[in-house]
Formats: structure tokens, sequence, C-alpha cells
């Protein structure tokens, strides 16, 4: 996983390059990178020869989907969706769009099953713990003062009064998409891809992925997972390859972005009944799901509860897998696997 901060910047480097090509077949790879919600995208298609203008139209049309989400989603653009919404300090309605609508109803689901470890209200604490888009530095806040923002949390007190209308019943009610944002803004790009016929691609947000068909060796798509090791880049050490393909695949860990304080790490993932970043040995989860949405959502849901009712809850819901990483040291960590997560490891 990458550093999963929502920020403002969305340029985007368009670029389709060629990445491998497999002689036999003239089924070539093609790659596409770029920045978008603070993070880096990458995108790799693979087809027998594709033009330069279709190239050319298939990355305008994913640079422009992915910029409306950001515009739509992102806490750092003060005249986005999402900040207009936490900046209606009101009770009456707010008109919101379908993309909106559909990222809301997604994520008040997962907290519904989690029973609120997955939490969009939790800004305010993000925010406090000095993750958050109104942050500048990581601090350790007090307990009077995390206990003052209880009173304005909760996934309860945001209502849908009809599909693209929602009321917040508390006025100081704030939200933060970030963990479940980029998922969807993966499940977007698949759009697009989808729309110009691609059968065989994998798209890629700051960590989180969906991948479609067979990579250029005519295989399962690989994609690495890695040891949740403080200060490791991504890719660094991997703790396991996993095969999927027509699936959606998200980590949440504790090892990316966090802070140090006598002597005890604190990372950006909130627990919203204490306040406090969790704290327990659940370094990683990873989670496979039918859409990439669900499984960034779930994976933070489940990083929160913990390894055993995050199996408990995986268990129960249809077509989702998971894979945990308990850390016993700085370098070991224990896997957990749901009954049904083997298929993916080669
Ligand atoms: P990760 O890849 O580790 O899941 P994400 O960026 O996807 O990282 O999600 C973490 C972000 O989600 C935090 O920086 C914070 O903005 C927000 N967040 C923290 N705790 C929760 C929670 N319990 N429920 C929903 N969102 C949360
Ligand atoms: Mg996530």
């Amino acid at each position: 996983m990458l550093r999963t901060i929502f920020k403002r910047s969305s340029i985007s480097l368009l670029l389709f390059y060629l990445v491998a090509c497999s002689p036999e077949n003239e089924i070539k790879e093609y790659s596409l990178t770029g920045q978008t919600m603070g993070t880096v995208y990458n995108i790799k298609l693979v087809n027998k020869s594709l033009d330069e203008k279709l190239l050319s139209e298939i990355s305008v049309a994913i640079d422009s989907s992915l910029k409306q989400v950001n515009q739509k989603m992102s806490t750092y653009i003060t005249e986005s969706e999402i900040s207009l919404f936490n900046n209606h300090y009101d009770t009456t309605v707010f008109t919101i769009s379908s993309e909106f609508s559909q990222v809301i109803k997604e994520a008040q689901r997962v907290n519904q099953i989690s029973s609120g470890a997955f939490d969009i209200t939790v800004n305010p604490l993000v925010n406090l713990w000095g993750f958050g888009s109104k942050s500048d530095m990581r601090k350790m806040p007090s307990d009077i003062q995390i206990k003052a923002i209880f009173k304005i949390i909760g996934s309860e007190h945001i209502k849908f009064v009809d599909e693209n209308t929602l009321k917040k019943d508390i006025p100081e009610l704030e939200i933060d998409l970030s963990a479940i944002a980029k998922g969807y803004g993966v499940d977007v790009v698949v759009g697009v891809l989808n729309k110009f016929n691609q059968d065989n691609f994998m798209v890629e947000i700051g960590g989180e992925v969906f991948t479609r068909g067979k990579n250029i060796i005519n295989e399962k798509w690989k994609i690495g997972i890695d040891k949740p090791k403080y200060l490791a880049l991504p890719g660094q050490d991997l703790q396991n390859i996993l095969s999927i393909s027509n699936v959606g695949l998200a980590t949440s860990g504790d090892y990316r972005n966090y802070f140090e304080f006598d002597g005890k790490i604190y990372s950006h993932t909130i627990n919203p009944k204490t306040g406090k970043p969790v704290t327990h040995n659940l370094a990683s989860v990873t989670i496979v799901a039918p859409n990439c949405m669900q499984a960034d959502a779930l994976a933070t849901a489940v990083l929160v509860m913990g390894i055993e009712d995050g199996l408990k809850l995986l268990e129960s819901l249809e077509n989702v897998e998971g894979y945990f990483l308990a850390r016993i040291s700085l370098s070991e960590f224990e896997e957990v696997l749901t009954s049904g997560f083997d298929k993916y490891l080669n």
C-alpha cells in the first residue's frame, strides 16, 4: 500500500508506453501511470496492437473520470462535493450526485455490517490525531479532546432522505471518504476500460486494485502483498504473491501512515469506539471482493475489528475473502486466512 492521504493534487501524467510484448501472438502490454487522490495510479492493458489514437482516447477518458472522482470526494479541494457537505453546518437537506450517493450508501452498509468499526464520520478524530486534511502535524491528543469529539461523530447521524438527498442531524458532522474513495476510483476506471471493450487489464490506485482477464503471459494477474514493515517501500519485501482475476483487492495497514510517540506507534486507522488509533497486533488486512470499493472499505473495517471479529464478519459475506498479517516481531508476521482465500495463493 502506498501512502493513502487524499490530497488536492490530481495532475496526471498521461503516459501510455509499451512494457512488454509476446512475439508468438503479438500480444502487448501497455502501461499508463499518473497521479490522483494524492497518490499514484498504474494501469496495465494487455491487448493486440492498440493504435495511438485509441490509447490516447482511453487515457483522456481515464484522466477525466478520475478528476471527477477527486472533485467529488477529496477533502483537500475546498469546493469539492464532500467539502461542501462538510461545510454545510446545518441539519437541512443537502443534494448529492449519484456517484457520491453510491459511495455513501456503501460506506453506510459497511458501517452496519462492521458494527460501527468502519465509520466515515471519524474525520474530526482523524484531524485531531493529525492525519487529516486539516492537520499539519501528527500529535497526541488528550482524552478530554477525544471525548469532546464523540459528540459530533457517528454514521447514524447521516440519513438518506431519498436517493440524492442527505441530511445530518448534527450540524458539525463531517465525513472523510479516504478509506473507500480510492477503491471507488478503481471501479470507475474499470468502468471506463469496459466501455472501451478491454478484456485484460489491471488497475491500481495507491495499492487498491482490480484485475480483469489475463496478463501478458496469459496467466491470472500476480499481485504482491507487502510485508507490513515500518519504513519499507511498496514492493520492497513481499510476504506473498496472489493470483487474481475479475476481482477487487485492497490492503489496509498500520505501517505506512503513522507516527511514533514515547516509543509507541500510532497509525491512521482510528477505532471509532475508543477514538484512538487501533492498537492490536494486526498489521495488515488484504481483502478480495467483487469490486474494489467494497474491498477498500472492508479492509479498513477489519483492521479496526481485529482478527477474531474480522474473520467472523468476512466468513459471513458472500464472495469476499481476507488475508491477515499479524505482527510477531518487526520483521516476522503470522498469516491468517479466511476459508476460501487459498484459491488466490497461486
Ligand atoms: P489504508 O490503505 O491503510 O486502508 P486508507 O487511506 O484506505 O488507508 O484508509 C485510511 C484512512 O481512512 C485514514 O487516513 C482516515 O482518513 C480514514 N479512517 C481512519 N479510520 C477510519 C475508520 N474507522 N473508518 C473509516 N475511515 C477511517
Ligand atoms: Mg484502504
